[in-house]
């Protein structure tokens, strides 16, 4: 799987971007980061997208994706995919003709641009040639995380966590893991009220795994406090750990 990052920050600045993870140019985990990065040809070709959270950071851009397929690919259907929570949530709050059009309906109901699908937890997904699964993490708001397999590799995203438990089981031995921490260590009050990770927290986390993946790629820092963050990563000495930049490329 060729695995690139949109976006991987937890606040919007110059060079952060909000969560976006492309595979193989088609399937999106996230939608924090599209058309700021993507050209409309490249967009085109994303025909799924799992979502972790209803939160916006999340979710943000799948309404400009939207008003770029009604004005230049109104043959295009983007399947969006998520618990029955989140997507209830994107309907009642986003696309619910106040805040953006509905666009389940436009510019057809028989053909829109977007089509939700709600996904049970724990249960398989085939979309291609790639197997997701859903599994439920603890942010204070549903969430879930996704492990997600193609050609016997497996790349598993938590999404935004606090300490979490049943994920982990599905994360011994993947080649890799996308993991949030979103504070630095001196914060850690603050993360768990907002359910979120700290380094040692995630030290923590990943005790929880029988062998540790592959690679540890770290998500949603927030930009104000990169450096530090990265600092007390690389500080954990676990083989294969690095917080992520946006825009790197990877091969899974
Ligand atoms: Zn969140
Ligand atoms: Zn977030």
């Amino acid at each position: 799987m060729k695995l690139r990052i949109l976006g991987s920050a937890g606040a919007e600045l110059p060079d952060f971007r909000p969560p976006a993870f492309l595979i193989d140019d088609q399937l999106l985990l996230d939608a924090g980061t599209i058309g700021s990065v993507l050209g409309e040809e490249e967009q085109w070709k994303i025909h799924t997208i799992f979502i972790t959270h209803s939160h916006l950071d999340h979710i943000r851009s799948i309404p400009a994706l939207a008003d770029n397929m009604i004005i230049q690919n109104q043959s295009h259907t983007v399947s969006v995919q998520s618990t029955v929570e989140v997507i209830a949530a994107m309907q009642n709050h986003l696309f619910n003709n106040v805040i953006w059009p509905d666009f389940t309906t436009i510019p057809s109901a028989e053909n829109p641009v977007i089509k939700f699908k709600t996904i049970t937890p724990y249960l398989e997904n085939i979309v291609n040639d790639y197997s997701i699964i859903a599994i439920p993490v603890n942010h204070t708001v549903p969430t879930v995380g996704y492990v997600v397999k193609s050609q016997g590799k497996t790349l598993v995203y938590t999404g935004d966590t606090g300490s979490t438990e049943e994920i982990w089981k599905y994360c011994s031995g993947a080649d890799v893991l996308i993991v949030e921490v979103s504070f630095p260590d001196s914060m850690k009050e603050l993360a768990e009220l907002t359910k979120h990770l700290t380094a040692s927290m995630l030290l923590e986390e990943l005790a929880k795994i029988e062998v540790l993946p592959k690679k540890i790629l770290i998500t949603h820092p927030k930009p104000q406090y990169y450096e530090l963050i990265r600092d007390e990563v690389e500080g954990l000495s676990i083989a294969g750990i690095e917080l992520l930049r946006d825009g790197s490329v990877y091969e899974v």
